[in-house]
């Protein structure tokens, strides 16, 4: 038996009665919403349900020349053929009477002529298990009962019966059948090479300039839906068919970074899959692209108190083996930028700001590391300072809030201190006089 799901909400039953002859049965399944085989005809045409399908069996007439010779033997030219025929198909079910047995009869015929068409573009065997194309790494996917969407004709990947394959980069989907349609270049290669975020807001550059088409795979579109409609993506500003932009909506990253304005746009989905892989990758440098942000987002103020205090403590961590055993540092191993610099931004950092998810497992992580220094360590503890401008009170950590560190020495004291003394370092000033003495000792000598 053989099982094809299409048209409005119906699924066909193929019975193979006689090699080359089958029946096919037409079920009702709301649950389908597949249109691409034939979606001309009519679904009245198919009344029988599941109760009483078995009265709607038809046959398909296979005496024709198109099926009598062996699957296999057909080339190119009978790809063509078929496609002329179902051409001719469906026009002869629109000039037919509604309802006739001759319609349904060649609806019937249509989806058969349709089924080998697409036996044929797609040989389930000899299909490789790992395709490279256009710095796509597709691997072909086992999964049978997966109902998926192909990203190259939008139209649904049947496991059952059709090949399909996934990028292992980018995760683009798409029909064995369509692979050689594919024009756009893997995304993942466009993040390791084009690491840079387009940060103007929408910019659109006109349907015009487009040509009238298709950003991606320059087919006609319009605003006004004719031939096609044409769909914006917020992230490009360029204007899309419907076949490459699906409404998926993204959080854009030049309005957070202009705006700090996190409400997801429609985005086609080639800057989805672009956006979705971009996501982690601490590319934004806050303080050159818009420095005012800091003036009027708290958090961001915060964030970057917490970095700059991790930091100070990360020396701390790395020439202590307890810290070193505890895998301190590995709490942040899903912001690895976060041991290593205080500037560089995700855009998912930037929405754990604004939701506030970030300031509290940061604030968590912040009390762990400084726990660790001030109280449980001892080889840590001993790393402390004492204030050598007045000499009294607790052991100061470069991190404390109330200190200030020497940028020459990293000798640390207390701010008040600190400033008292016009913010000279009486360390550095005694190492300089050392230095001196050491230069006049050797003149002498
Ligand atoms: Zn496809
Ligand atoms: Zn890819
Ligand atoms: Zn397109
Ligand atoms: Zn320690
Ligand atoms: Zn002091
Ligand atoms: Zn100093």
């Amino acid at each position: 038996m053989y099982i094809h799901a299409d048209s409005k909400g119906f699924v066909l039953h193929f019975v193979r009665i006689l090699p080359g002859q089958y029946s096919v049965y037409a079920y009702e399944d709301s649950a389908l919403c597949h249109s691409s085989l034939f979606s001309e005809a009519r679904p009245e045409l198919f009344s029988g349900t599941r109760t009483h399908s078995s009265d709607r069996t038809m046959d398909l007439g296979l005496a024709e020349d198109h099926f009598s010779r062996p699957v296999g033997s057909f080339v190119a030219s009978d790809i063509e053929q078929l496609k002329l025929a179902i051409e001719e198909c469906k026009k002869l079910i629109l000039e037919l009477p509604e309802h006739s047995e001759r319609q349904k009869d060649t609806v019937v015929k249509l989806i058969h002529l349709r089924l080998k068409l697409q036996e044929l573009k797609d040989p389930e065997e000899d299909e490789p298990n790992l395709r490279i194309l256009l710095e796509h790494r597709f691997s072909k996917e086992k999964s049978k009962s997966v109902k998926q969407t192909c990203d190259k004709c939008s139209t649904i990947i049947w496991g059952l019966i059709q090949t399909w394959y996934t990028c292992t980069g980018c995760y683009y989907r798409c029909h064995s059948k369509c692979m050689n349609l594919i024009t756009k270049p893997c995304v993942r290669s466009k993040v390791s090479h084009q690491s840079e975020y387009e940060l103007s807001i929408c910019p659109e550059i006109g349907l015009d300039r487009q040509d009238y088409r298709c950003a991606e795979c320059r087919t006609p579109i319009s605003l006004r839906g004719v031939p096609s409609e044409a769909r914006q993506c917020d992230y490009t500003g360029q204007y899309y068919c419907s076949t490459c932009h699906w409404n998926d909506t993204a959080i854009v990253p030049a309005r957070v970074i202009h705006n700090w304005e996190f409400e997801p746009r429609k985005v086609c989905r080639s800057s989805m899959r672009y956006l979705a892989l971009m996501l982690s990758r601490p590319v934004l440098r806050l303080k050159e692209i818009n420095p005012l942000l800091f003036n009027f987002v708290e958090e961001l103020v915060e964030i970057r108190k917490l970095r700059q205090d991790i930091l100070l403590m990360k020396p701390y961590f790395i020439t202590c083996k307890e810290a070193m055993e505890a895998r301190l540092l590995l709490q942040l191993q899903d912001r690895q930028h976060f041991v290593e610099n205080d500037d560089m931004y995700s855009l998912q950092d930037l929405i754990d700001i604004s939701s506030g998810r970030l300031s509290c497992s940061l604030t968590e992580i912040h009390t762990t590391f400084a726990k660790h220094i001030k109280l449980d360590c001892e080889r840590c503890q001993a790393k402390g300072f004492v204030c050598e401008l007045c000499k009294e009170g607790d052991i100061l950590f470069p991190f404390d809030s109330h200190t200030s560190v020497c940028h020459d020495c990293s000798a640390v004291f207390h701010r008040d201190c600190y400033y008292d003394n016009s913010t000279t370092c009486p360390r550095c000033a005694r190492m300089t006089e050392r230095k001196q003495d050491d230069i006049s000792d050797v003149k002498e000598a």
